[in-house]
């Protein structure tokens, strides 16, 4: 059809329907576009997913393609791991020049700014015209088509900005937080040797047992809920990163947990990327998913101090740093009392932590600001009773192993 064709088929059928609200967006619009930018720079791969229709489609005119959204999510997850895993940066901003609503639907149009820094590299940047067809469902906006037509020049960027009203055009503008803006590198803990490692506490007959060295029933992947993919082998499991993270088929309240941990002999890396893991005390899964205990190796390895082992991740230094080295066995002991929420699902009581590092106290009863974030400071989402979760930390040091996991429920 010829756009003249178009145009009169358009005009004779009086298709034509109320002119679109200018006035105030639906509700949560602008903070869809928020939660887009703040899931890219997260590395939050399962949040920005979400963000979509699961019926979407992407439209490029660049590449003369259009697919459905899955496709294009495979494509694009390498990236977000790279990011939640502090190998890049990324973040991204939009700029609206039209936005077409109603309480139920929204049509927008504008240019987003994405770039990508890998860690000592230099940033990609692309800055593309698009529009977004976007659906209320169940109350949570969803993208339905996302369609990029091409390269935007640097006058139209600029003039997307000044054109819009303040505080409706640009969503998600202004500096994404950095992962070094919640670091904190002093004072740091002094060394503690601990006492000497005595071998397995074995559980108190009350206990729930999670591992005891034979198998990970206890224990589900968390990407696909299959049974736990990790490494079983002579009493001892060792983290498998290329299964990701594994949780715990029980939900907790507040609980007293014991674990051991085992940075290998042979590690390689520095800093964070040595012998990374972590101990999600709870793991509601919506992002950002829990409340991290820190496994490192710690041992004469610096790192900032919110962030070494026995701290609640970029919350809590721990009081102390009693690692043993690298080869070594090495307990922690926590006692968790989980946060409550209202049914409105507002914060009625924090999180707090108790935990003891190789018999040494790093963190003394600790309120928690929120869920653990790697960048941005600590947000709380409610949830009940949660999985316990072990972290498989992306980076390429030797993975970490585990042994003698158990739970005893406090009421
Ligand atoms: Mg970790």
């Amino acid at each position: 059809m010829s756009p003249r064709n178009l145009g009169s088929l358009l005009v004779g059928a009086t298709l034509l329907v109320p002119v679109p609200s200018q006035g105030q967006l639906p509700d949560g619009l602008d903070a869809y576009w928020a939660e887009v930018s703040r899931t890219v720079a997260d590395g939050d791969f399962r949040g920005y997913a979400s963000l979509y229709h699961p019926d979407a489609v992407l439209v490029s005119l660049a590449s003369g393609t259009s697919v459905p959204i899955a496709r294009a999510l495979e494509g694009w997850e390498p990236g977000f791991v790279d990011v939640r895993e502090g190998r890049a940066a990324a973040e991204v901003e939009f700029r609206f020049t039209r936005r077409l609503h109603d309480a139920a639907s929204a049509h927008e149009t504008g240019i987003f700014r994405y770039s990508l820094r890998p860690r000592g590299g230099e940033a990609s940047v692309a800055t593309v015209h698009f529009e977004a067809l976007l659906v209320r469902v169940d109350g949570a906006w969803r993208m339905l088509m996302e369609y990029q037509k091409g390269p935007a020049p640097e006058e139209a960027w600029d003039a997307a900005g000044e054109s819009t009203e303040a505080g409706r055009g640009a969503v998600g503008s202004g500096p994404a937080p950095r992962p070094e803006d919640t670091e904190v590198w002093e004072p740091v803990p002094r060394t503690v040797r601990p006492g000497r490692y005595a071998g397995p506490t074995s559980p108190p007959d009350d206990a729930i047992v999670l591992f005891d060295g034979s198998d990970l029933s206890e224990w589900v992947n968390v990407r696909d809920n299959t049974p736990a993919g990790w490494t079983v082998a002579d009493g001892v499991v060792t983290v498998d990163k290329s299964v990701g993270d594994i949780q715990t088929r029980r939900r907790f309240r507040d609980y007293q947990l014991h674990l051991e941990w085992r940075v290998p002999e042979e590690i390689t890396g520095e800093g964070q990327a040595r012998g990374n893991s972590g101990l999600y005390l709870a793991f509601a899964g919506d992002p950002p998913g829990g409340y991290e205990l820190q496994i490192l190796d710690s041992y004469g390895n610096a790192t900032y101090v919110n962030g070494m082992a026995g701290s609640v991740y970029k919350q809590h230094v721990p009081l102390a740093n009693p690692a043993r080295p690298p080869g070594s066995w090495q307990t922690y002991d926590v006692l968790w009392t989980a946060p409550r929420f209202n049914e409105e699902g507002v914060l009625e009581s924090p999180a707090r932590v108790t935990a003891l590092f190789n018999g040494v106290v790093v963190q003394n009863d600790v309120v928690l600001k929120g869920r653990t974030l790697y960048r941005g400071v600590p947000v709380y989402r409610p949830h009940g009773e949660a999985p316990i979760m072990l972290q498989a930390h992306g980076d390429p040091s030797p993975p970490i192993s585990f042994r003698n996991i158990w739970v005893r429920p406090l009421r």
